[in-house]
């Protein structure tokens, strides 16, 4: 199994780190001939119109929707947003996943911030039912999922932050940045599925 990270803008390193952490051959994916021998893509946080701007000058939109048909991807934050297929104005994505976001929900006032989340999914493989440390910096949020996308978490006053659709998995917050590694997990557990 490896799984890469796109490496064009963000928190990269971070990812990095925790896959390494947990045994998994990983590169930083900066070309797109490097996703030939791939089993998963984690695309990180940054800025969503900078990732997308890099992904096109690079010649990595095609490829990664190709890559989306039968591998995994799992987008944090402005990575979410680059999977979207509506975000409600223009800029580059990859719309991959049937997902509406809204970037900057949260405003200026409390722009960063962590709230314990449930995730029912994590529970299902033993990690039990722990809340998950949810950190949001500028953070999106899901306005809906439609099709086979699929709500996985929601802040305590209903809004939902991650989504699933298969094996791509969108985060509105960052388990990178936490010492908690059962996000990861889970996603490494959703490649291994045929
Ligand atoms: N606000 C950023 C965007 O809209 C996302 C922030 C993040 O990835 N931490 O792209």
């Amino acid at each position: 199994m490896k799984v890469g990270v796109l490496a064009l803008q963000g928190a990269f390193v971070e990812h990095m780190a925790m896959l390494a952490r947990l045994g998994v051959a990983t590169a930083e994916i900066r070309l797109p001939e490097q996703l030939a021998d791939l089993d998963g893509l984690i695309i990180p946080g940054g800025e969503s119109t900078t990732i997308g701007k890099l992904a096109e000058k690079y010649g990595f939109m095609e490829p990664l929707r190709q890559f989306a048909q039968e591998k995994g991807i799992w987008g944090t934050c402005a990575g979410m947003i680059f999977l979207a297929k509506d975000i409600g104005r223009e800029q580059p994505l990859l719309g991959v996943m049937d997902i509406v976001v809204e970037r900057n929900a949260f405003g200026r006032q409390v722009d960063s911030f962590v709230m314990p989340l449930e995730v029912p999914v994590l529970g299902e493989n033993g990690d039990g039912k722990r809340p998950f440390p949810g950190v949001f910096i500028r953070a999106p949020r899901l306005v809906a999922a439609k099709g086979e996308a699929q709500i996985i978490t929601r802040l305590p006053d209903g809004t939902a932050v991650a989504a699933q659709q298969g094996k791509l998995l969108a985060t509105a917050f960052h388990p990178e940045l936490t010492d908690d590694d059962r996000f990861h997990r889970y996603f490494l557990r959703l490649l291994q599925h045929k």
